[in-house]
């Protein structure tokens, strides 16, 4: 056995977090081998306890029917409303100020009906050049919705020529100088191609201060760090459910709206019944009067059996706790760089950011490769069992879950990378 071999063990014996990857079903390959999955920051792995809470559903709705949404032992119609203090606990906020709902893009677009609102020359929006595609496609069509042009309205602050990482003077420096011309400044608390965990509270005062709103795609960033969005003051956060939460493909996702905007009924929203007041909804009355807090902002009845896996899933988060879960993160990936940086010297450039602060827990490895040979290296990882991510030319994302990854599975992957690198 190698000492790092050795070592992991010694961490695995001690980690008072082991005890959680049993609940969870490890994927395996045709031969039955158990697969190194660090890949959790694409798709989180199943909870063993997902069937037994969408079985509940299934039981419910044929025993019921109708009936179900009252009587179901987690009753239908409050369904969602179920998720919204773990999901709170998990970004900093008030139960108030969070509902799980639709899918992220789909949030992202109503969060900017509301709070993307052009006024004369206050019209730009503010984002990061490799922002998430499906982030610019969204705002490109808002700005082209309002008749504005992505070139002259859509900012994009990028890392220095030859850097990777965003800076957060240049990022600051760059709010203030479109001041006043900015509506909106939208960013991810992690960046999903470089790993890198933004350093938010000063970018989110300079935004501020420049009357923009200020609005976070925190796709890879809840369930991974520790979030604060109440105090941090943002106007709106929207996320994903199923990489970092573990609620399934295609998951419902979630919103954040800051309290301070849960009660003005001034602010244009394109309203449902299911953001009408409970009390009312049912009298079915001409009347939008929204629910105060971010469940106004619902549109349709939630999807309960889409909603079945996030509640499985939060509840081991609760009993884990973020914090905990963040510690042996940290411990986690840290260990993964020192077996980066001993192993391979010289193979790869880690470009998440080193600084603990600075990321959470994925590491994006450029390969010192022609991009052809890079992606070979890819592809014998895979042959070999370790299920990481892959973008162009050059980059391995990998993401050690601290609810269910062992530091033995950080020692075999980098094992694996270096014969791959070696061959
Ligand atoms: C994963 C991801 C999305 C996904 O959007 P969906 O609407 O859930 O398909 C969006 N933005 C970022 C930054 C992501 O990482």
């Amino acid at each position: 056995m190698t000492p790092h071999a050795a070592e992991a063990l010694a961490q695995d014996a001690k980690d008072p977090l082991a005890c959680f990857a049993a609940q969870f079903h490890h994927p395996y390959d045709a031969a039955g081998r158990r697969l190194v999955y660090l890949c959790g920051h694409s798709l989180g792995l199943q909870p063993k306890s997902v069937a037994q809470y969408v079985e509940q559903e299934l039981q419910d709705w044929q025993r019921l029917g109708v009936l179900g949404h009252y009587a179901a032992k987690r009753p239908w119609i409050p369904y969602h409303e179920q998720a919204a203090a773990p999901l709170a606990a998990l970004i900093g906020a008030h139960e108030t100020e969070v509902v799980a709902m639709n899918s992220l893009t789909v949030n992202l677009h109503l969060m900017m009906v509301s709070f993307f609102r052009p006024v004369g020359m206050r019209s730009r929006v503010l984002i990061e050049k490799s922002a998430f595609p499906s982030d610019r496609y969204a705002i490109a069509s808002q700005l082209a919705f309002h008749g504005l042009n992505a070139p002259e309205h859509l900012i994009e602050v990028a890392p220095r020529p030859g850097e990777r990482i965003l800076r957060t003077e240049d990022v600051i420096r760059r709010i203030e100088q479109e001041g006043g011309t900015l509506a909106l400044v939208l960013l991810p608390s992690v960046q999903y191609l470089t790993g890198q965990s933004l350093d938010l509270i000063p970018v989110i005062g300079a935004a501020r201060r420049a009357g923009a709103a200020v609005g976070l795609d925190l796709a890879h960033g809840i369930g991974n760090t520790l979030l604060n969005l109440h105090d941090w003051n943002v106007d709106f956060a929207v996320w994903c459910s199923y990489k970092y939460l573990n609620a399934g493909p295609g998951a419902i996702g979630g919103c954040f709206v800051h309290e301070r905007h849960a009660r003005n009924v001034a602010i244009p929203r394109f309203a449902g019944w299911w953001g009408q007041d409970a009390a009312t909804r049912f009298q079915m009355g001409p009347e939008f009067n929204p629910i105060a807090g971010a469940q106004g902002w619902q549109i349709s009845n939630p999807p309960v059996l889409s909603a079945a896996p996030l509640l499985a899933s939060l509840d081991i988060f609760q009993r884990a706790g973020i914090r905990r879960l963040r510690e042996k993160s940290i411990a986690l990936t840290g260990f993964l760089q020192r077996l980066v940086d001993t192993l391979l010297p010289g193979l790869v450039d880690i470009i998440t950011p080193s600084a603990v602060d600075g990321r959470g827990c994925q590491l994006s490895l450029a390969l010192k490769r022609s991009p052809a040979d890079a992606k070979r290296c890819y592809e014998l990882l895979t042959e070999a069992g370790i299920v990481v991510d892959w973008r162009e030319p050059d980059v391995l994302r990998l993401a050690p879950i601290p609810l269910y990854n062992s530091y033995s599975d950080v020692v075999a992957a980098v094992d694996a990378l270096s014969l791959a690198l070696r061959r």
